[in-house]
């Protein structure tokens, strides 16, 4: 039995109250709430370790170097990093994107072609446009199907020796579709493209092996898993990570300065110019803790129950249509009631106290295939239980009297 009853005690935001309900917390796909164990250790950084990394020899400098860097291997282990170095920490998902998409800016021109994929969400779209204007270099989609998945017909189509990279998320945070990243990196291997994967839908979910999918770069938010926000990872081979060049200039990324020549710090550091956020990696590190005593296996198998029952229960509601129906799914749904529009039902939940998430969820390709503004967004974590998602559904049915 999945100890739920346990686990939610470890989250005190679960048992607010919002407009005088009680908190249903259906948001998890935008981010995650935080347990005990991690605000514990955000309070012991800040009440007994807090100093600069890297670079004092007093004893609270020290402490704080060696947590952070303790948290970097947790990150490495986790994600199976041959070495520690490949553990760059951001600011985030969208930092990751942005530093691998800059580096790439002197590896590619004219003539060259990048594939992103049609499922994007909006900071795995954006970076590569400015990249290919900087280049020359042309943007590809690759298209999506209706229920949600990725057209792999159309990518074998796309791929050719042109094909310099390619970019797609593991989940998309909008459907909830898994997508078979195994294929798609062992086929851009193939044409000889390097491969970014967006795993900040996924890490929530699963454990990603970077050497076993041999990825080139991987990217995650912590704030999706448990962590704070303002913290991610990206992951990149040793070789990517020598050949691109640094992101931002700054202290900590030196080796050595004068006025002819900077001479840059080997890795990880070439790419963390200026004071990191250094509790934010240490409770990102305190957060993979938290997960991994649960198990991602016992988290994946209830969260699959909930996606299950919430699919079943929702779907009795008469004019209610879930986006994204994919096999290989995670616990989010995305859904709209005829003729009402997602922000009017998101509204009324809200004053029920259920927090759900609705427009264009940042994937607004997506809903310009679907033809539609928006949809409302359930997404469910680990915490959440069938009780809540029954109130969501009478909350539903509660909306759609109200306004049809
Ligand atoms: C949340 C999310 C992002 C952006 O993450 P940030 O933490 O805001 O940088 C990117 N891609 C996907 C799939 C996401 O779900």
């Amino acid at each position: 039995m999945f100890p739920i009853h346990d686990i939610r005690k470890d989250f005190p935001i679960l048992h607010r109250e919002v407009n005088g309900k009680p908190l249903v917390y259906f948001d998890n796909a935008a981010t995650s709430q935080t347990p005990q164990q991690v605000i514990d250790v955000i309070v012991d950084y800040y009440s007994n370790h807090n100093a600069n990394i890297h670079r004092g020899v007093h004893t609270l400098s020290q402490e704080a170097t060696d947590l952070y860097e303790q948290a970097r291997q947790k990150i490495q282990n986790h994600f199976n990093a041959k070495h520690s170095h490949e553990i760059i920490l951001t600011s985030g998902t969208t930092h990751g994107i942005n530093l691998v998409a800059n580096g790439f800016s002197e590896l590619l021109t004219e003539g060259y072609e990048v594939i992103v994929s049609a499922l994007e969400h909006h900071s795995n779209i954006v970076p590569w446009q400015m990249l290919c204007e900087r280049t020359g270099a042309q943007l590809k989609v690759l298209p999506m199907l209706e229920d949600g998945t990725l057209d792999m017909v159309a990518y074998n189509k796309l791929l050719s020796e042109r094909t310099k990279l390619v970019f797609v998320n593991h989940i998309s945070n909008a459907l909830g579709t898994i997508n078979p990243i195994e294929t798609i990196i062992a086929k851009a291997h193939e044409v000889g493209a390097a491969i970014l994967v967006d795993g900040a839908q996924a890490c929530p979910h699963l454990v990603p092996d970077v050497q076993a999918l041999d990825v080139d770069f991987y990217v995650a938010s912590a704030h999706k898993m448990c962590g704070p926000t303002g913290v991610g990872m990206l992951y990149g081979k040793e070789s990517w990570l020598k050949q691109l060049p640094p992101y931002q200039g700054g202290g900590e990324m030196i080796s050595e300065v004068t006025f002819e020549k900077t001479t840059y710090a080997d890795l990880p550091h070439k790419f963390e110019a200026g004071t990191p956020n250094i509790c934010g990696g240490i409770a990102f590190g305190a957060a993979l803790d938290y997960m991994n005593a649960i198990g991602f296996e016992n988290i994946a198998a209830y969260e699959n129950e909930l996606l299950n029952y919430g699919t079943e229960q929702l779907l009795q509601i008469d004019g209610l249509k879930i986006y994204g129906t994919s096999q290989q799914k995670t616990s989010v749904i995305s859904f709209n009631l005829e003729g009402i529009h997602p922000y009017d039902i998101g509204t009324i939940l809200d004053k029920m106290g259920i927090a759900v998430r609705t427009g264009h969820h940042c994937a607004q390709p997506i809903m310009d295939f679907y033809n539609i503004p928006g949809t409302v967004r359930a997404s469910f974590a680990f915490y959440n239980t069938k009780a809540e998602i029954d109130a969501l559904v009478e909350g539903v049915k509660k909306a759609k009297m109200m306004l049809s």
